[in-house]
């Protein structure tokens, strides 16, 4: 197989060009689009020869639980649009989570993670990986004291996502890749909910970007996917060898997907970004909207951070509903995702078709009334995840429900 790309001699190119162009193995047959690689194993010369690829499996196709050409191709891309020197794919974004701490951590670690992650990650590190000895602290999104003041001798890993899930509150990456490395700790920085096409966090001091790549890599809700980038050291000297043992491995049909995905990742996210931010301005003018939640507004508390770190605010737009009481807002808010005709009443993001969920009775639905509350999701809170649909189109669809609802 031919790396098309080294013997083009590629370097420097800009995220848009790598998106398309790299890592791309050619077979003999000199196929242009990227061949899909369905078979479990590989066949070796010589008994010789197999030993030498199963002591060395990085340095070619033994196994596809170790790896595959179609999941190599997709996790150089990855890697180069990252700007990170390794990427290991994932089954799912939970399982790369999952390989992170596995491969990085042992029993009587200590982790540091923003509160304000995914749900399914504050699950698997609080009530999952405390099973297992890891214990975690969770600190508020934007609290840099806190997390110093959380450090302990054993603290070896800190885990943030940014923007976070559903209110956008933007953590500072550089600020907390600062704390984490005086303390010889990795910083892991979920960036999912902007790709990297809107921000690179190991531009900004984190040691390893982790993704759902169900979500935008993908782009239009096809399959389940994941992946770590971070240093040579870290992905193939630790997680490589937890994932090949373990088994949490992409399936190549899947990286498939994901690698046609990703050529078109730049345009979506700005363009979906575009729309996000005039639907954002729309809401923000309604006398029924309470508060709007975008990294993208002039009114958002971190919008000079959120600007520092990513291209555009992204495409999760969170609108809070006015009403006297939580019963009132859950009223409103229901409303509104009931009057809906084009959107999705769906619960993932990342798609070309706008979603809406209602955070606190779905996602945040289990956490609480009181954990709710702390997290700052109230019962008038509405998420959006904005796609490509023409964002007069989603405005008025949305204000089916708010206008019925006026007094
Ligand atoms: C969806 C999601 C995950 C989990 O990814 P799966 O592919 O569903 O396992 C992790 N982090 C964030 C921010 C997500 O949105």
């Amino acid at each position: 197989m031919n790396d098309v790309n080294k013997q083009a001699g590629a370097t420097g190119y800009d995220s848009d060009t790598l998106a398309v162009r790299t890592g791309v193995l050619r077979t003999e047959f000199n196929e242009h689009a990227e061949a899909m690689f369905l078979t479990s194993s590989f066949c070796f010369n010589s008994a010789a020869e197999a030993a030498e690829r199963f002591a060395n499996a990085e340095q070619g196709f033994v196994y596809s639980r170790f790896t595959n050409p179609t999941v190599a191709m997709f996790q150089s891309r990855l890697a180069a649009m990252e700007g990170g020197e390794a990427c290991m794919a994932t089954a799912s974004g939970m399982s790369a989570i999952m390989s992170l701490v596995m491969s990085t951590l042992q029993a009587g670690d200590h982790m540091i993670s923003s509160r304000a992650v995914f749900g399914a990650t504050s699950t698997l590190f609080g009530n999952i990986f405390s099973r297992f000895g890891i214990e975690t602290t969770f600190v508020d999104q934007d609290d840099i004291a806190g997390r110093k003041a959380a450090v302990r001798p054993n603290t070896k890993l800190f885990y943030l996502e940014t923007p976070s899930n559903p209110l956008t509150e933007i953590a500072d990456i550089a600020a907390i890749a600062d704390i984490a490395h005086a303390d010889g700790a990795l910083l892991a920085v979920d960036n999912c909910f902007c790709s990297p096409a809107l921000q690179r966090p190991l531009d900004f001091g984190a040691d390893v970007v982790v993704h759902s790549a169900t979500k935008y890599l993908d782009g239009q809700g096809r399959v389940l996917g994941g992946a770590l980038v971070g240093s040579e050291e870290v992905i193939m000297g630790k997680v490589f060898p937890f994932v090949r043992t373990a088994g949490p491995t992409l399936s190549p049909f899947n990286a498939w997907v994901l690698l046609k995905g990703m050529e078109t990742l730049g345009i979506r996210m700005e363009r979906q970004s575009a729309n996000a931010l005039e639907l954002a301005r729309k809401l923000e003018a309604h006398p029924l909207v309470s508060k709007v939640f975008y990294p993208g507004l002039k009114s958002h508390p971190q919008h000079a951070l959120a600007m520092k770190q990513q291209k555009s605010g992204g495409a999760i737009v969170s609108f809070e509903l006015a009403g006297a009481t939580p019963e009132a807002q859950r009223e409103l808010a229901w409303r509104v995702i009931d009057g809906v005709r084009l959107c999705s009443i769906t619960a993932n993001l990342g798609d070309t078709r706008t979603t809406i969920t209602h955070p606190a009775s779905t996602t945040h639905g289990r956490i609480g009334a009181e954990a709710r509350a702390a997290a700052g999701i109230s019962e008038g809170l509405v998420r959006l995840a904005v796609g490509l649909e023409s964002p007069r189109d989603i405005h008025a669809d949305l204000m089916r429900g708010l206008d019925a609802g006026k007094p």
